[in-house]
């Protein structure tokens, strides 16, 4: 039996980090086998649907990698994938559900069902529908219906209890006195939940339910509702939640729950989809913590997966960001910074011709200090730009001194004439020069990197010097020299 899942969600908000780790898991689970990964959408509340959220949910998925096999876009042989345009198959498959007798018509009326429901809960007991129309017999059912009398229909609850083995939590059992004869399609027609998804489960031949927890309370329904209809019960996993840090359901208290806004914080797809996948899922090797796509593929089980809450730490999520930026090639990390160098006015077409193994080489030097991809272009600026703005805290402190700045002017007709300007020969000299100064070369070094720079923070000053190159750093230190001579301020 070839393996199909299905990530279905309700197209009602953005794709949250719970719904990308629920969608991750069926991708996940669907590669590791070679199955199937079917994306149905669930639009079936009208109100709170909107076309934009899909297109929203389809970008972010995609934006993971997760592709889907079958559903919007790509089709497949169980279109349609909307639930709101399969809603003629759902209700037929109520309809057979009557004829069978695992179902009936309610004639009930929602202020009868409702003075019940308080008349219950007055007398401090919880309410269940108390089977009025279950009994009506074939001629009541028709005249009614010929009445024009509107009708919901509802499941038949069979007495016993249903059990099922759920994949992540062993083995749940759930006593049918606790079920009511829950309704499946409405009284204007339209049917509910439990009744689309297990219909559309049934004709997609999904294997394997995976979905939140938050499902699990509906299982034991949709397992009646498989039943009856003679449909094999597929395997459910119910996926623990996800938590704040403060162990708070995961809500906007704690920051960015929507995938799209990690994407434009500058978070790797890599690195989101890693630290999702270990977000409630252990992997079985031991500390090991980095794992590329596919090694997530070869290594997914869902026994892996915890019974208890995953904690979501942001934190954890920049960390796995910045191992996954570490990893990329700087060809690569180029590609995904572009757009934001083009926005920012920094983009050059040289940098796709003559000067790409040097921007490439930029990218490099600034990867051990980058956290996020939005890291990059405010530090690539300037080795860029043809002159940079300092910071007046940084030249405050580093080049104030008129002592330093004079070390700078000396220091700077030096750099005119080292050769070869790299990074170990200008080290070496500068080392010298502090020596003979019998100055700390911090001294020197802060005082440079604020001249070069602009900013009191780079990454290493000689590997900074030897690929902005001579001419640009002797510029930048006449510049800030100048910037600073009493007679050119006044
Ligand atoms: N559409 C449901 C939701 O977004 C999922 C249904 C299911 O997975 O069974 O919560």
């Amino acid at each position: 039996m070839s393996v199909r899942v299905r990530f279905a969600p309700s197209p009602t908000g953005y794709l949250h980090v719970g719904g990308a780790r629920t969608a991750l898991f069926n991708w996940l689970y669907a590669r590791r086998h070679g199955g199937t990964f079917v994306l149905r959408i669930e639009d079936t509340d009208m109100e709170r649907s909107s076309e934009d959220m899909v297109t929203g949910i389809l970008e972010s998925l995609t934006w993971l990698g997760l592709s889907w096999d079958e559903g919007p876009e790509v089709g497949g042989p169980h279109a349609p994938y909307f639930q709101a345009a399969r809603a003629d198959r759902h209700r037929a498959a109520a309809r057979r559900l009557v004829d069978a007798g695992s179902a009936y018509y309610c004639y009930c009326r929602p202020e009868e069902l409702q003075a019940k429901r308080q008349a219950a809960e007055a007398a401090g007991g919880a309410w269940m529908y108390d089977g009025t129309c279950r009994t009506l017999s074939a001629a009541d059912v028709d005249r009614r219906h010929a009445a024009g009398e509107s009708r919901a229909v509802r499941v038949k609850v069979p007495a016993g209890e249903t059990s099922f083995d759920d994949l992540v939590h062993g083995r749940i059992t759930v006593p049918h006195a606790t079920i009511d004869d829950f309704i499946i399609v409405r009284s204007d027609g339209t049917p509910t939940y439990q009744l689309s998804v297990v219909s559309d489960d049934i004709d997609m031949a999904i294997t394997h339910v995976v979905r939140g927890d938050d499902h699990i309370s509906n299982t034991p329904k949709q397992i009646l509702l498989y039943q009856a209809l003679g449909a094999p019960v597929p395997a459910f996993a119910h996926v623990p939640l996800i938590l704040g840090p403060d162990k708070k359901r995961l809500s906007k208290r704690h920051g960015a729950t929507a995938v799209g806004e990690y994407e434009r914080q500058g978070f790797l797809p890599e690195a989101m989809v890693n630290f999702l996948a270990l977000l409630g899922w252990s992997p079985g090797r031991g500390d090991e913590e980095i794992f590329p796509r596919d090694a997530l593929v070869g290594l997914f089980t869902i026994e892996g997966i915890s019974g208890g809450n995953a904690v979501f730490n942001p934190e954890k999520l920049e960390w796995f960001n910045q191992q996954h930026i570490m990893r990329l090639p700087a060809g690569d990390l180029l590609g995904r910074i572009q757009p934001g160098l083009v926005d920012a006015g920094l983009w050059d077409a040289a940098f796709d011709g003559p000067r790409h193994a040097w921007i490439e080489r930029v990218v490099d030097l600034l990867k051990p200090r980058a956290k996020r991809l939005t890291d990059f272009v405010p530090q690539m600026r300037p080795f860029i730009v043809a002159s940079v703005d300092r910071d007046p805290s940084a030249v405050a402190k580093y080049l104030a001194d008129p002592a330093i700045r004079s070390h700078l002017a000396d220091w700077r007709d030096e750099l005119a004439s080292i050769a070869p300007f790299d990074a170990a020969a200008i080290e070496t000299a500068l080392r010298a020069r502090a020596d003979r100064l019998a100055i700390k070369p911090a001294a020197l070094i802060h005082a440079t990197r604020v001249a070069v720079t602009g900013s009191a923070a780079s990454p290493g000053i000689f590997d900074v010097l030897e690929l902005d190159g001579r001419d640009r750093v002797l510029a930048r230190i006449d510049d800030a020299l100048r910037a600073m001579d009493p007679a050119v301020r006044s």
